[in-house]
């Protein structure tokens, strides 16, 4: 049995509409703030840090400040437009895929990109981890990326 799919396609979702249908759906208000946190979001392929979202958004929305793009953030992570993706004491990164699919995270630049292979369920299931109850999990690899390699 082969311990991993591999999902050929990306999924990353195109919302011609934004972000407005699901926070409202969701029951939040859709604000341009909000808005262009997601659009940047969805932009990105490198899972940024809410200090780097607020730096880009910023450009585009001068008087924006870091507490909004926080609160954005996690607006968007409940509304299920985004996840958050936690690293111990690190920064928190945010992605705009909410799909199964796996990381691969630099230990020396802390970018984290896509992986389109997931451990296969079957497999996972086998794993024997005494007096714990999995509901789910998370693959990821990590190392040193194509940029920190070269350095
Ligand atoms: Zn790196
Ligand atoms: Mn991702």
């Amino acid at each position: 049995m082969a311990a991993v799919e591999r999902h050929t396609t990306p999924s990353r979702p195109r919302r011609a509409a934004g972000a407005r249908p699901t926070l409202e759906a969701a029951g939040r208000r859709s604000t341009p703030q909000r808005e262009a946190v997601y659009r940047y979001l969805a932009g990105v392929d490198h899972h940024p840090t809410a200090e780097e979202v607020y730096l880009a958004v910023k450009r585009r929305v001068p008087r924006v400040s870091l507490a909004t793009v926080y609160t954005a953030l996690e607006v968007l992570v409940r509304s299920g437009l985004a996840s958050k993706l936690t690293y111990g004491d690190a920064a928190a990164r945010y992605d705009v895929r909410t799909d199964a699919h796996s990381h691969a995270r630099c230990l020396v630049c802390g970018r984290v990109r896509d992986l389109e292979i997931v451990p296969e369920a079957g497999w996972v299931r086998t794993l024997r981890t005494p007096g714990f109850e999995f509901t789910g999990f998370r693959f990821e690899l990590i190392g040193r990326c194509a940029t920190c390699r070269r350095g």
